[in-house]
């Protein structure tokens, strides 16, 4: 059974921030930023692409409500979600989670920005890949 199962049934210990029938969010164990909270379907559903519609709805409501709860409690006006699915995306538990990471000023907290040339010819061929 995956650790973030073993939370849910209770095995493993955490810090429990907000639940709901389907959801549970919890403590990072590892606090990248002060507040860092974990939101999961309670069911283990591996990555994103094997999460059902009806979940994800309800995982999302509990994802904006965790979040304003931290904000509320924590005093911090700014956030990362950041969701890994997959080896190759850095996923390291494969039970689906999306991380809350509060931001602060001067934080040291550093996600690195997407180059800003934009190649317009590569978008549009990418854009009909996509949608035709
Ligand atoms: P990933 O790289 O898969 O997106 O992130 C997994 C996250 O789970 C990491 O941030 C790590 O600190 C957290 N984590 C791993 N094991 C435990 C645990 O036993 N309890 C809690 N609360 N968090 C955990
Ligand atoms: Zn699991």
């Amino acid at each position: 059974m995956c650790v973030f199962c073993k939370i849910v049934n209770g095995e493993i210990p955490s810090y429990k921030i907000y639940e709901t029938k389907n959801t549970l969010a919890f403590l990072d164990i590892s606090q990248n930023t002060k507040g860092h909270t974990l939101v999961i379907p309670k069911r283990h559903v591996e990555n994103i692409f094997d999460l059902d519609e009806e979940t994800a709805k309800e995982l999302f409501v509990s994802v904006t409500k965790t979040a304003n709860l931290l904000k509320e409690k924590l005093g911090f006006d700014a956030a990362n979600l950041l969701n890994n699915n997959g080896k190759d995306a850095g996923q390291v538990v494969n039970h689906y989670h999306i991380h809350i990471i509060p931001r602060y000023g001067n934080d040291e907290c550093y996600f690195h920005e997407a180059p800003h040339d934009a190649n317009f010819e590569e978008l549009s061929k990418l854009h009909k890949q996509i949608t035709e």
